[in-house]
């Protein structure tokens, strides 16, 4: 995720605390093999507010040298694995 300076603000959800979004407050965490969950950490509480998942495969495409082509499938992709990982924790959240 690219965030510009000063550009973003957010409040934390848990605490209420209003900060400025800069690129050291998009952590990640393992949350599976092969996939990492990317949030923003609040400066005040630590609390952590997901964005975004990001897998193995959306890292390869990430690289700095990608294709115009390769960009454009990563962006498709990305949204596709949202969907299945949302899917898939909330069938762990909600069993039967
Ligand atoms: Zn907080």
């Amino acid at each position: 995720m690219q965030v510009k300076k000063g550009s973003q603000v957010t409040v934390c959800q848990e605490c209420g605390q209003v900060f400025r979004l800069e690129v050291g407050s998009i952590q990640s965490q393992p949350l599976a093999e092969g996939i990492d969950d990317y949030g923003i950490v609040c400066p005040k509480c630590r609390h952590f507010a997901h964005s975004f998942y990001i897998n193995n495969r959306l890292k390869a495409l990430q690289k700095q040298d990608a294709t115009r082509q390769e960009r454009r499938q990563y962006k498709h992709e990305f949204v596709k694995f949202q969907h299945q990982m949302e899917k898939r924790l909330h069938r762990y959240a909600n069993p039967g």
